[in-house]
Protein backbone atom coordinates (compact mmCIF):
# COMPACT_ATOMS: atom_id res chain seq x y z
CA UNK A 1 0.00 0.00 0.00
CA UNK A 2 1.32 3.42 -0.73
CA UNK A 3 0.91 6.19 1.73
CA UNK A 4 -0.15 9.81 0.44
CA UNK A 5 -0.01 11.34 4.11
CA UNK A 6 2.28 14.73 3.88
CA UNK A 7 4.43 14.91 7.49
CA UNK A 8 3.39 18.30 8.83
CA UNK A 9 4.36 20.43 11.95
CA UNK A 10 1.92 22.49 13.30
CA UNK A 11 3.85 24.75 15.62
CA UNK A 12 2.66 25.89 19.21
CA UNK A 13 3.79 29.29 20.79
CA UNK A 14 6.73 27.45 22.97
CA UNK A 15 7.81 25.74 19.44
CA UNK A 16 8.88 29.42 18.20
CA UNK A 17 10.10 31.04 21.69
CA UNK A 18 12.40 28.12 21.70
CA UNK A 19 13.79 28.46 18.73
CA UNK A 20 12.18 26.05 16.04
CA UNK A 21 12.80 27.56 13.05
CA UNK A 22 10.72 26.36 9.89
CA UNK A 23 13.28 27.43 7.21
CA UNK A 24 15.73 25.17 8.66
CA UNK A 25 13.81 22.21 9.35
CA UNK A 26 12.84 20.19 6.54
CA UNK A 27 8.93 19.52 5.65
CA UNK A 28 5.85 21.56 5.92
CA UNK A 29 5.08 24.01 9.22
CA UNK A 30 1.35 25.45 10.10
CA UNK A 31 0.61 27.52 13.04
CA UNK A 32 -1.88 29.62 13.99
CA UNK A 33 -2.58 33.67 14.35
CA UNK A 34 -3.13 33.51 18.00
CA UNK A 35 0.70 31.62 18.34
CA UNK A 36 1.91 34.48 15.76
CA UNK A 37 0.58 37.59 18.29
CA UNK A 38 1.92 36.00 20.78
CA UNK A 39 5.53 36.29 20.02
CA UNK A 40 6.99 39.56 20.69
CA UNK A 41 10.39 39.41 20.59
CA UNK A 42 11.61 41.13 17.47
CA UNK A 43 14.30 38.50 16.21
CA UNK A 44 11.97 35.91 16.49
CA UNK A 45 9.44 38.18 14.41
CA UNK A 46 11.67 38.03 11.47
CA UNK A 47 12.65 34.72 11.54
CA UNK A 48 8.59 34.24 11.37
CA UNK A 49 8.23 36.63 8.77
CA UNK A 50 10.55 35.32 6.29
CA UNK A 51 9.57 32.09 6.64
CA UNK A 52 5.68 33.16 5.91
CA UNK A 53 7.20 35.29 2.69
CA UNK A 54 9.63 31.95 1.91
CA UNK A 55 6.33 29.67 2.07
CA UNK A 56 7.78 27.73 4.83
CA UNK A 57 5.31 28.56 7.75
CA UNK A 58 1.78 28.85 6.93
CA UNK A 59 -1.08 30.69 9.08
CA UNK A 60 -4.28 28.86 9.55
CA UNK A 61 -7.25 29.84 11.10
CA UNK A 62 -8.80 26.10 12.25
CA UNK A 63 -12.67 26.00 11.16
CA UNK A 64 -14.90 26.98 14.32
CA UNK A 65 -16.26 23.37 14.46
CA UNK A 66 -12.88 21.88 15.07
CA UNK A 67 -12.08 24.58 18.04
CA UNK A 68 -15.87 23.46 19.68
CA UNK A 69 -14.70 19.29 19.27
CA UNK A 70 -11.63 19.98 21.15
CA UNK A 71 -13.15 22.71 23.58
CA UNK A 72 -15.04 19.57 24.21
CA UNK A 73 -12.74 16.53 24.58
CA UNK A 74 -10.78 18.99 26.66
CA UNK A 75 -13.49 19.63 29.08
CA UNK A 76 -13.98 16.03 29.52
CA UNK A 77 -10.98 15.54 30.73
CA UNK A 78 -10.80 18.59 32.85
CA UNK A 79 -7.49 19.83 30.54
CA UNK A 80 -9.99 22.86 29.74
CA UNK A 81 -8.83 24.50 32.54
CA UNK A 82 -4.91 24.69 31.71
CA UNK A 83 -5.15 25.17 27.72
CA UNK A 84 -5.17 28.87 26.77
CA UNK A 85 -7.05 29.88 23.61
CA UNK A 86 -4.05 29.82 21.63
CA UNK A 87 -3.45 25.73 22.83
CA UNK A 88 -7.32 25.18 21.91
CA UNK A 89 -6.44 26.93 18.32
CA UNK A 90 -3.25 24.90 17.81
CA UNK A 91 -4.63 21.74 18.68
CA UNK A 92 -8.26 22.14 16.33
CA UNK A 93 -5.87 23.09 13.44
CA UNK A 94 -3.69 19.77 13.51
CA UNK A 95 -7.02 18.02 14.27
CA UNK A 96 -8.09 19.46 10.84
CA UNK A 97 -5.22 18.97 9.16
CA UNK A 98 -5.43 15.15 10.34
CA UNK A 99 -8.79 15.30 9.50
CA UNK A 100 -8.24 16.44 5.78
CA UNK A 101 -5.80 13.32 5.35
CA UNK A 102 -2.18 14.77 6.36
CA UNK A 103 -0.13 13.71 9.07
CA UNK A 104 0.38 16.41 11.41
CA UNK A 105 3.05 16.68 14.34
CA UNK A 106 2.48 19.24 17.10
CA UNK A 107 5.71 20.37 18.16
CA UNK A 108 4.89 21.94 22.32
CA UNK A 109 6.49 21.41 25.62
CA UNK A 110 3.10 22.12 27.00
CA UNK A 111 1.57 18.75 29.20
CA UNK A 112 -2.12 19.63 28.15
CA UNK A 113 -1.53 20.21 24.76
CA UNK A 114 0.04 16.73 25.10
CA UNK A 115 -2.08 15.09 27.02
CA UNK A 116 -4.29 15.94 24.50
CA UNK A 117 -2.90 14.83 21.86
CA UNK A 118 -2.25 11.64 23.10
CA UNK A 119 -6.40 11.08 23.76
CA UNK A 120 -6.74 12.51 20.46
CA UNK A 121 -4.62 10.12 18.50
CA UNK A 122 -2.25 13.34 17.11
CA UNK A 123 1.18 13.36 17.00
CA UNK A 124 3.31 15.66 18.99
CA UNK A 125 6.86 16.35 19.61
CA UNK A 126 9.16 18.25 22.46
CA UNK A 127 11.51 20.94 21.17
CA UNK A 128 13.55 19.59 23.98
CA UNK A 129 13.94 16.62 21.85
CA UNK A 130 14.56 18.44 18.60
CA UNK A 131 18.14 18.81 18.94
CA UNK A 132 17.72 22.44 19.72
CA UNK A 133 21.29 23.28 20.48
CA UNK A 134 20.24 25.26 24.18
CA UNK A 135 19.89 23.99 27.60
CA UNK A 136 16.85 24.50 29.23
CA UNK A 137 16.02 24.29 32.94
CA UNK A 138 12.40 24.34 33.77
CA UNK A 139 10.47 24.81 36.61
CA UNK A 140 7.19 22.43 36.88
CA UNK A 141 4.04 24.43 38.20
CA UNK A 142 0.35 23.43 39.04
CA UNK A 143 -1.92 26.33 37.12
CA UNK A 144 -4.62 26.20 39.84
CA UNK A 145 -2.80 25.97 43.07
CA UNK A 146 0.60 27.33 42.15
CA UNK A 147 2.51 24.69 43.77
CA UNK A 148 6.02 24.26 41.78
CA UNK A 149 7.84 20.77 41.54
CA UNK A 150 11.25 19.22 40.35
CA UNK A 151 11.30 18.43 37.02
CA UNK A 152 13.20 15.34 38.07
CA UNK A 153 9.67 13.69 39.71
CA UNK A 154 8.82 12.99 36.54
CA UNK A 155 4.87 13.14 37.47
CA UNK A 156 2.03 15.43 35.68
CA UNK A 157 -0.55 15.99 37.94
CA UNK A 158 -0.22 17.97 40.80
CA UNK A 159 0.20 16.17 44.24
CA UNK A 160 -1.98 18.63 46.13
CA UNK A 161 -5.18 19.30 43.26
CA UNK A 162 -4.47 17.06 40.91
CA UNK A 163 -4.58 19.45 38.05
CA UNK A 164 -2.56 18.90 34.78
CA UNK A 165 0.78 20.55 35.64
CA UNK A 166 2.56 23.23 33.24
CA UNK A 167 6.12 23.32 32.07
CA UNK A 168 7.63 26.85 31.77
CA UNK A 169 11.15 27.53 31.00
CA UNK A 170 13.06 29.81 33.88
CA UNK A 171 16.77 29.65 32.69
CA UNK A 172 17.99 28.73 29.39
CA UNK A 173 21.60 28.17 28.29
CA UNK A 174 23.71 27.55 25.69
CA UNK A 175 25.47 24.64 25.07
ZN1 LIG B 1 -2.38 21.95 42.33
Amino acid sequence: MISNKKHIFVLDTSAILYGFNPQIVEGEHYTTPKVLSEVHDENLKIILDISISLGKLKIKIPKHEFIEFIKKRATETGDIFSLSETDLEVLALAYELKSEGFDPVIITDDYSVQNLCTLLSLSFKSIVTEGISQKFLWIIYCPACGRTYKSSELITNCKVCGHILKRKVYKKESI
